[in-house]
């Protein structure tokens, strides 16, 4: 053997057994490129929030079921070579029209019986994001947020304006009773009834907060993020959450992380947590894992919500400090989980 092909094949065999050895995370890019192996990373959310353990098992296998399909999807577009954004982008669309999460088609109601949905998509490679704030005609606000990143010069459109630019680009719209799920119009009356009985009760406090969104890292080592959401329940009309607001809800640049959060908005906003994140990443140091935790559970109060996160380099974090948060995530090394509460869901069994 010659010997720069010895030294090539002691290195792939190095590397080989360097991959074998380490634990997954610290794991490389050249270990995986040697292992014939190409490195992606995707994690979703479905909303952050009380889910009591003694919601009925059918009611918990219907998120499992709708969760663990998003995560095919975006898994099986990643394994495609598909773009970072366009898969965030398709995760939050399927959940959009799956009536069961509050974004699109299951979007709560405002105290006026309205719904103002918002969104937005941050690409992590260019920096460019597009959101959407208080839409009330378009059925997947995450393909607007999508068209003002890709057509206008703007980041963010609300209400009449963004609603001009769905028309231009030809998005598909809905009257407003698509947007009407019984359970979601229940949610709003049992809110105005517990406001009614007590002075003292949290206008914020929600049963059920199922806001979705999905955080990519693809095989070309592009970040992106995506949000989706109606808001909350019996919100003022004209109130907008953290979810369009970048670096507050959504969040994606490549020399840092990927960040979509879920939970009480307003709160989310005052710590610009999807940057603070980012920026723990990138100006300290710390692991996605470290920075998501302290935020989550430093930063912000009990019960505020959660974030699902990725890395660049394939690191997965998802943090909640509520009683329980839906989300997914995979990855290539083969990790592919759901979870509500503190463990991973037994899984529905593969279509
Ligand atoms: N963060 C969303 C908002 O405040 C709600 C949620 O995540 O459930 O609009």
């Amino acid at each position: 053997m010659r010997p720069a092909m010895l030294v090539v094949s002691l290195l792939a065999t190095g590397l080989a057994l360097a991959a074998c050895a380490a634990p997954e995370t610290a794991r490389t890019a050249m270990t995986d490129r040697a292992l014939g192996q190409t490195r992606y990373a995707i994690a979703l959310h479905g909303g952050a929030g009380t889910i009591p353990k003694d919601t009925p098992a059918e009611k918990v296998a219907g998120y499992t079921e709708a969760l663990a399909a998003a995560l095919r999807l975006g898994e099986s577009k990643l394994r495609a070579g598909e773009r970072a954004a366009d898969v965030a982008q398709a995760v939050v669309m399927a959940l959009e029209d799956d009536p069961r999460f509050n974004a699109g088609r299951g979007a709560v109601f405002t105290s006026a019986g309205t719904n103002e949905l918002d969104a937005a998509i941050m690409d992590g490679r260019t920096l460019r994001a597009g959101a959407v704030a208080g839409v009330s005609t378009v059925k997947n606000p995450i393909a607007l947020a999508r068209a003002v990143m890709d057509r206008t010069a703007h980041v963010m459109l609300a209400g009449a304006g963004a609603e001009a630019l769905a028309s231009e680009v030809g998005l598909e719209r809905v009257e407003p009773g698509y947007f009407r799920t019984e359970e979601r119009w229940e949610q709003l009356q049992r809110t105005k009834q517990r406001l009614a009985a007590s002075a003292a009760a949290d206008p914020m406090l929600d049963e059920f907060r199922s806001t979705v969104g999905c955080v990519v890292l693809d095989t070309h080592g592009d970040l992106a993020a995506a949000t989706s959401t109606g808001g909350t329940t019996n919100k003022r009309p004209g109130r907008i959450g953290d979810t369009p607001i970048i670096g507050a809800g959504t969040y994606a640049a490549n020399d840092a992380c990927a960040v979509s959060g879920t939970g009480l908005g307003e709160q989310f906003i005052r710590h610009g947590v999807a940057r603070d994140i980012a920026d723990r990443v990138r100006y300290r140091g710390f692991t996605l894992s470290a920075a998501a935790d302290q935020v989550v559970h430093g930063v912000l109060d009990a019960n505020d919500g959660g974030v699902v996160a990725v890395s660049g380099t394939g690191e997965i974090a998802m943090p909640f400090n509520t009683a329980g948060m839906f989300r997914a995530a995979a990855d290539w090394t083969g990790r592919f989980e759901v979870a509500i509460w503190d463990l991973p869901q037994p899984l529905p069994a593969k279509p």
